[in-house]
């Protein structure tokens, strides 16, 4: 009779320990996904591709020179001497 419950308490352990890791597991592709997704965001907000007015390359506006309202890739292009 106790043999019984013996076994009944270790698949009771079992249970619980697989729900508890699926658990875990969950939780953290979640955090994952929100890091990812608060990177993402922090990217656009910080580093945006502008067009060059006069050769057309594609840079970050972080790099971008802007002269009259207008990007630049670089200082020979925005004709900045
Ligand atoms: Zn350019």
């Amino acid at each position: 009779m106790i043999f019984k419950w013996i076994i009944f308490g270790i698949i009771l352990y079992i249970v619980y320990q697989i729900f508890f890791k699926k658990d875990n597991i969950f939780s953290k592709v979640k955090e994952a996904s929100k890091k990812s997704a608060r990177k993402k965001s922090q990217k656009e907000d910080s580093e945006i591709m502008v067009e060059c007015e006069k050769c057309g390359i594609f840079i970050s506006s972080k790099e971008a020179i802007i002269k009259d309202g207008k990007y630049y890739c670089s200082k020979k292009c925005a004709g900045v001497k």
